[in-house]
């Protein structure tokens, strides 16, 4: 069965977040601007202003919505975070003020996943009461997109592993109490079971940060970028810093990696609803040739691309949420990578056409679209590349393909013809 109906109770939460998000956080972007802005939890004054927010969302049951019952969360499920994330995605504080921005939210995934009762006690709960913020410390400096081209190591020595090694891109290091980081463990294993997961708090000696490069999404407000270069030089943990086992890393990566990848997803179809909500306005608000720009056939070829464009990716991240909800655990794993491809490219379309319709003004710093184009590149690079996800996709359905039975393909009409025509 197939019912697209929202229960009256959950649209009366949805329409409560949507004015929250409108009238509390979007003014935080603009009061505190910087995409790196809402993990600096050392700001006294944005922290200030922000606790009562997060209060009266805690009062509503709506706190890291991300983790299900049994992980410690109100467990709403996929679909419904769906819809909630659509709405946080209009703001980038909205996330933080909701306890659900990445990557906080796979790491505290993890942590409930597979960490120790200890762990949880020591990084989870303070996640998940908003007091901390950590960083997923994975990507090299001279591999990305495969993992089994890292070099970083941690060896055992007496009781307490050793680290050394670089990483590259680790986001907001700087404001985390903690990383949780990918090492090679056991070269020894085939290349998915070689890798482990250490927690290393941001403080252990050792931990160099060579700099923290600056995107151009980062530019606005921020002296200094949020993307950390780290060297990891024989920095020590005790050994019950692992998570889960050694040999793990690839397992428990995926398990965040997955829920990261359709929670972006979510929040882009917000985005992009944000920019179609802007062309909308302007269309109907601005003249040309005598007439507002929205009679004019090209403004509206836009306009209709656009949400033609935003519906069908809306309907294959709901649809990819309904899989995580109701399937085996790993039978979303297409889906997401449809969506991480997807998201990119909707995003690019819709945000341009914003763009171009408000004229030099879409240009400027005056309007979130320049800002929202800047993010452009990392969609199709983080969590890993377009190409990547595009070669999973096809994979998974090439796998199933089978060769043409003859010289023609099984379509071909002269051979179909003939067979039908054959006395039996
Ligand atoms: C905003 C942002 C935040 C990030 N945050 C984090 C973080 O917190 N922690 C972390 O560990 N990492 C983080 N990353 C890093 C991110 O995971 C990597 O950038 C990504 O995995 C790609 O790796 P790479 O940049 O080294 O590119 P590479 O692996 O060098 O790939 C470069 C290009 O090569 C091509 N390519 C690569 N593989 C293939 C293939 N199989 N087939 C065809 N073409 C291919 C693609 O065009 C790709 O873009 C972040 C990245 C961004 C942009």
């Amino acid at each position: 069965m197939i019912d697209f109906r929202i229960e009256p109770e959950l649209q009366a939460k949805l329409d409560w977040m949507a004015t929250f998000v409108r009238e509390q956080c979007e003014p935080m972007d603009l009061l505190f601007p910087g995409h790196g802005a809402p993990y600096d939890v050392a700001n006294r004054e944005s922290r200030a202003y922000m606790k009562p927010l997060q209060e009266q969302v805690k009062a509503q049951g709506l706190w890291a919505c991300h983790l299900g019952a049994e992980l410690g969360g109100p467990g709403y499920g996929q679909l419904t975070l769906a819809l909630m994330n659509e709405i946080l995605g209009r703001s980038y504080w909205a996330p933080t003020v909701f306890g659900t921005a990445a990557p906080d939210t796979g790491n505290s995934e993890i942590l409930a996943m597979f960490g120790t009762e200890e762990q949880k006690a020591r990084y989870l709960q303070p996640l998940m009461d908003g007091t901390i913020v950590s960083c997923f410390s994975m990507t090299e400096p001279q591999a990305g997109a495969d993992p089994k081209e890292f070099t970083c190591r941690a060896w055992q020595e007496g009781n307490q592993w050793v680290i050394e090694g670089e990483k590259w891109f680790s986001s907001n290091a700087r404001f985390a109490a903690f990383l949780i980081v990918m090492v090679v463990t056991n070269p020894e294993n085939p290349p998915h079971q070689r890798m482990s997961m250490l927690i290393v708090p941001t403080d252990t000696p050792g931990v160099e940060y060579i700099r923290h490069s600056q995107t151009m999404g980062d530019s606005k407000g921020a002296d200094d970028g949020t993307h950390a270069y780290i060297r990891y030089n024989k920095v020590r943990v005790p050994l019950d810093a692992m998570l889960g086992g050694p040999g793990e890393g690839f397992k428990v990566a995926q398990a965040r990696l997955g829920g990261g990848r359709v929670h972006h997803a979510m929040r882009t179809v917000g985005k992009c609803q944000r920019a179609i909500d802007m062309m909308l306005e302007r269309a109907v608000s601005r003249r040309t040739q005598g007439k507002p720009l929205s009679e004019h056939q090209f403004v509206q070829g836009a306009i209709a691309d656009s949400i033609i464009e935003l519906e069908q990716f809306r309907l294959l991240v709901l649809k990819t949420a309904w899989i995580i909800d109701n399937e085996p655990h790993g039978a979303a794993r297409t889906h997401i990578a449809m969506c991480k491809v997807q998201m990119a490219k909707v995003y690019h379309d819709i945000v341009q056409r914003a763009i171009q319709l408000h004229g030099s003004l879409g240009m400027t710093l005056e309007l979130p679209l320049a800002d929202m184009w800047m993010g452009l590149p990392a969609m199709a690079l983080a969590d890993g590349p377009t190409e990547v996800h595009k070669v999973q996709v096809a994979k998974a359905y090439l796998k199933n393909a089978t060769p043409a039975p003859g010289l023609f393909p099984s379509e071909h009409i002269p051979t179909r013809l003939e067979t039908i025509r054959a006395p039996s």
